[in-house]
């Protein structure tokens, strides 16, 4: 076969019996040669990390098995499956389990078999829901398509080589049939199962569709699309209608969770379009043609001043300060070194003659000895309670007199501005200001940029 598009469903669009009926709907009534690509039935990927805990701290799993096997088989019973299409994976779940608990012990490498047993069995469960209503479609293990990694478990690299393999894998497929492949999961060269990271089903869309060269990927979610702000913080955001690479690129790291920020890169290198649609959202029956709804990820996007908006309500800043900083080489190599082997990743950073401020994502790492170690040549405040908003467009490059515009609705708003950085790609601005004022001016931008 040749798809011409990869469709990708999330794990909320596959979470019932009524859920998996609509994505059938969706598959059906789409007449292109396409490739299916699922996540785990909802929730179920973090149950499988939820036993696999228990079962290794020797506590109670099966509360969380008993959950797992509920969700899976109201869809067996619901849609009249044949159970035996799973049965094998779902003993696997409790041979794992036993595995874990006599060794009390769990290793990535059993980890990720455990966990992969969600996109399994959700492929399966979906290619049997379309097998039912008369759709030929067969379920794959994304190895069988031949997806390899490395051997780095919870976030192995796709090899190389691999595009060209499942070229291959595709082709000899026969016509006709509608692949349904387990997104997230790959195989090390030595046999053993590899994951690609949380919410990696997504960038498994973008490497099936890169190596079939469709021409079009399809995430389905459920949300209409990307939005211009999260709608918690705007009420009514707008959803972008078209939107270029390196824009969602910035937005895919600065929060808005729609896309896995990984999905972006296999697509663009040979500009394949990503289209974002909302599965329950689209209705399969009107008559309003695909192309016109949701968010379109492509580079033929036309320039808007301001795409979007993205806000992080809670992030940690810290400003180093150093007379010694003047015209002193290696002084920034010094402070970051710091950090990286204090495993904190800056996200946001704006430098002076003789100070560095930034922020950072305050889960990670060790701020504290980073603090104390930077302490010893250069002095170092810390603000724990600081926010970011975060404007993307490409037309930030082009409008000169976009910024104090920006800058105006702000100070109207009386939101203050601690630090400002446009990234080197001139294509988003990011201002530090205080949880208190974050949410007010997020909301006078979008008034004043989109309302
Ligand atoms: N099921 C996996 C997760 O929940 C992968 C995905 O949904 O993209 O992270
Ligand atoms: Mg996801």
């Amino acid at each position: 076969m040749r798809p011409r598009l990869v469709m990708k469903f999330g794990g909320t669009s596959l979470a019932t019996a009524e859920a998996m009926q609509r994505v059938a709907e969706h598959v059906i009534y789409e007449d292109r040669p396409k490739l299916v690509i699922v996540s785990a039935v909802g929730g179920v990927t973090d149950l499988l990390l939820e036993a696999a805990y228990a079962a290794c701290a020797k506590t109670a799993a099966e509360p969380f098995v008993i959950e797992i096997r509920k969700r899976h088989f109201e869809i067996v019973d619901k849609l009249s499956i044949d159970s035996q299409v799973i049965a094998q994976l779902d003993q696997e779940l409790d041979r794992l389990l036993t595995g874990i608990s006599m060794l009390g012990e769990l290793s990535p490498r059993t980890r990720d078999a455990l966990v992969s047993l969600g996109e399994r069995i959700s492929a399966r469960l979906f290619a049997a829901t379309l097998q039912k209503r008369n759709h030929s479609a067969r379920a794959y293990d994304s190895w069988e398509l031949g997806l390899t990694t490395n051997d780095v478990h919870a976030c192995a690299e796709p090899r190389p080589e691999c595009l060209g393999e499942i070229s291959q894998a595709i082709s000899a497929i026969e016509d006709g049939l509608t692949p349904v492949v387990t997104g997230f999961i790959g195989r090390s060269p030595t046999g053993e199962i590899t994951t690609l990271g949380r919410g990696g089903s997504d960038f498994s869309a973008a490497l099936f569709g890169l190596a079939a060269e469709v021409e079009e990927i399809q995430i389905w979610t459920d949300v209409q699309g990307i939005l211009r702000a999260d709608p918690r913080v705007v009420p009514g955001a707008e959803v972008i209608p078209m939107i270029r690479f390196e824009e969602a690129a910035e937005l895919a790291y600065f929060g808005a969770k729609v896309l896995h920020p990984r999905t972006i890169e296999p697509a663009r290198r040979k500009n394949i379009p990503v289209r974002v649609l909302g599965t329950f959202q689209v209705d399969p029956k009107d008559p309003t043609p695909i192309w016109e709804q949701g968010t379109l990820i492509d580079d033929r996007a036309p320039s808007e001043p301001v795409r979007a908006l993205a806000l992080q309500r809670q992030v940690e800043s810290l400003h180093v300060h150093s007379m010694r900083m003047l015209e002193a080489p290696g002084f920034l190599s010094r402070v970051f070194e710091i950090l990286a082997r204090r495993r904190i990743s800056v996200d946001v950073i704006a430098t002076s003659e003789v100070s560095i401020s930034m922020t950072f994502d305050r889960t990670e790492g060790d701020l504290n000895a980073a603090i104390e170690e930077i302490s010893t040549f250069a002095e170092v405040e810390r603000e724990p309670n600081r926010s970011i908003l975060c404007l993307v467009g490409s037309g930030l490059r082009e409008d000169a007199g976009l910024l104090s515009r920006i800058f105006d609705i702000l100070s109207q708003n009386q939101v203050p501005v601690y630090v400002i950085s446009q990234g080197a790609s001139r294509i988003n601005i990011t201002l530090v200001t205080d949880p208190a004022h974050a949410l007010n001016g997020m909301r006078a931008l979008y008034q004043e940029l989109f309302g």
